[in-house]
């Protein structure tokens, strides 16, 4: 790799590249693409109905594929339990029969709880291929954030393991109506009898390896993923079936897989990219994933890239630094002659960790950018392409970004010149765009203007045509890539008998990238103290789960507000980084 001036820009030459990348010649593949093209190459002109689990399974049986290892799960204790292209077709179809023995049918909502086990990836396949949809939780969520979504989504079904359940679920049964179905996998992966709940061994064993697939359409609602915005409960993003071809396009260019590639993403299928890019688009591809049960381990981690021979490796700027933090040394007592791409996404990934991949893995770390409700990559640093560090490269093929400036009529328009921030915008179009807020369906249409999509993010885009992470429009956070609604954090703390009103911001952390702090003012009648402080974390902890709640709380007499009332967590923030206050004409009197 040449480098010239550290920090400014990564060339790459053909010696760089140990296979030829999926996409070789940027302009010219730009100018070829089509969605349309794309969708035939897997058939769907062909077969005229599209379901993602028969792209991303059946379709391979009796191809060479079908022998192949799917998945390698590896459990907590290092057990490991190989599932081939074969098997998963038969798992998937047992669970597709599951749920229609127990009349679950298309479009009813199938919940996912469990950290990653086989279960979990099995019980994704089978309830797309039954039509139903999928909906996957974070299982660091405590009982609260799980209660919204159960709610929100009108969940039919849930599946989760025995623990999970007498933790975080069994307290919550009662306000959830429409959950007709627990299924339960045992602790140890087997079975269960708690009463309520349903074995799901049992009703494996139970029902047939053979099912119809349903003959969805391209339109028809797949996926649901929870994502938050400033205000308001969380906002559950619609996902169709047609959405595959675009995890198979985007998969192609920005992670460059290639039929032998052992493939690992680090990322949970609780959030979108541990589905689109931890179930669907490898499957698509019909490599080899790796599916680690276990959290963020350092050594862990490089013994498994190492010893599972990983290609492509798909992670997040938080994992990166916490590698960084074990230092480059650690790196290299691990050899990685198979690793040939790394990728990142979810937040910004600092120039520093995109250098520190050359130095410890051999590779610069490609970062790239894409959303909940985008549903797949956008925007990336591909493998051909030069990287300049700190940026998250240009619009995959297939995708056109704009920078664009609000008018005063409401309408936007193009910021024009490069260096300029301004708004990300997408031109409408490509398959894997959310559907929906389910059931907001003026929070949907606030997010359109004309054919743009507003993403909410601001950037800026240089003379190259590369894109630059600015930050956020909104109050949302992210805390080690997971979107945290400051409205849900200050939800649950308002519950508290002594806390009269709350805010709640990111904090800048230099591993994390923000950490969720929230700012209390208390009831008329208790007094500050440590004591109580500590009891405050300890309530939010346990309604909200480690995932979203604060780690830190501070005390004020009172929050500054709009005079309308709202709280400025604008303030908040720049009051708690010493930075300056900006416009405070809209600031109640005293505040
Ligand atoms: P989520 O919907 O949870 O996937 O979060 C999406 C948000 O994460 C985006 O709107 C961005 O604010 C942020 N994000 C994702 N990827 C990147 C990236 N490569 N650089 C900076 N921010 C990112």
């Amino acid at each position: 790799m040449a480098m010239s001036m550290r920090a400014s820009i990564i060339h790459k030459t053909a010696s760089d590249l140990r296979v030829r990348p999926n996409l070789a010649d940027y302009e010219a593949e730009r100018a070829r693409f089509s969605w349309e093209a794309t969708g035939a190459e897997l058939g769907l002109r062909a077969r005229g109905w599209v379901n993602i689990a028969h792209l991303a399974v059946d379709r391979h049986l009796g191809t060479p594929v079908e022998d192949r290892v799917a998945f390698r799960f590896i459990a907590r204790d290092g057990r490991r339990r190989d599932v081939s292209y074969q098997a998963l077709a038969q798992a998937s179809n047992r669970f597709a029969n599951v749920l229609r023995n127990l009349g679950v049918g298309r479009g009813e909502r199938v919940f996912l709880l469990a950290s990653r086990i086989p279960e979990l990836y099995i019980a994704a396949l089978g309830a797309l291929k039954n039509g139903s949809v999928v909906a996957p939780l974070f299982p660091a969520f405590g009982p609260e954030p799980l209660r919204t979504r159960l709610a929100l989504g009108e969940a039919k079904v849930l599946v989760t393991t025995e623990s999970l359940y007498r933790r975080k679920v069994a307290g919550i049964l009662g306000e959830l109506p429409t959950l007709a179905h627990v299924l339960l996998v045992g602790d140890d992966g087997g079975s269960t009898a708690v009463s309520g709940t349903h074995d799901l061994a049992t009703l494996m064993q139970r029902s047939d390896v053979r099912f119809d697939v349903e003959r969805t359409g391209a339109d028809d609602m797949a996926l649901l993923h929870f994502t938050s915005g400033t205000t308001g409960t969380p906002k559950g993003a619609v996902h169709v079936h047609g959405a595959a071809v675009a995890h198979y396009a985007t998969a192609r260019y920005a992670l460059d897989l290639h039929a032998d590639d052992v493939f690992w993403c680090t990322a949970d299928p609780g959030w979108v990219t541990g589905t689109s890019y931890g179930i669907v688009a490898p499957l698509l591809h019909g490599v080899t994933s790796i599916v680690d049960e276990a959290d963020f381990d350092a050594e862990r981690w490089y013994a498994l890239l190492e010893e599972q021979r990983v290609s492509v490796w798909y992670t997040a700027p938080t994992a990166v630094r916490m590698l960084m933090k074990g230092g480059a040394a650690l790196a290299q007592t691990h050899r990685l002659p198979a690793l040939r791409f790394v990728a990142s996404v979810g937040e910004p990934l600092n120039p520093e960790a995109v250098w520190w991949g050359e130095e410890a893995l051999g590779l610069p770390i490609h970062d790239n950018w894409w959303q909940t409700e985008t549903g797949g990559i956008m925007i990336a640093n591909t493998p051909a392409m030069d990287i300049k560090p700190g940026s998250m490269g240009k619009p995959l093929p297939g995708i056109d970004a704009f920078v664009v400036a609000r008018r005063d009529d409401g309408t936007y328009e193009d910021v024009g010149k490069p260096g300029v921030q301004g708004e990300l915008a997408l031109r409408v179009g490509w398959p894997s765009m959310f559907r929906g807020y389910l059931n907001q369906d003026e929070r949907y249409r606030k997010c359109f203007s004309g054919d743009l999509y507003l993403t909410g993010d601001l950037v800026e885009r240089d003379a190259d045509g590369y894109f630059w992470f600015v930050g956020r429009a909104d109050d949302v956070i992210k805390s080690a890539g997971h979107l945290i609604g400051p409205f849900e954090v200050e939800s649950a703390l308002i519950e508290h008998p002594a806390v009269a009103e709350a805010g709640v911001i990111g904090k800048p952390d230099p591993v994390v990238g923000e950490t969720v702090k929230a700012f209390v003012s208390l009831k008329a009648g208790f007094v500050e103290s440590e004591d109580l402080r500590m009891q405050l974390l300890a309530h939010a902890r346990r309604r909200l789960g480690a995932a979203v709640a604060p780690k830190e709380i501070a005390f004020l007499a009172a929050l500054p507000r709009t005079r309308s009332g709202k709280i400025m967590r604008r303030l908040l923030k720049a009051r708690e980084m010493g930075l300056p206050e900006g416009d405070t004409s809209t600031l109640e009197a005293g505040a």
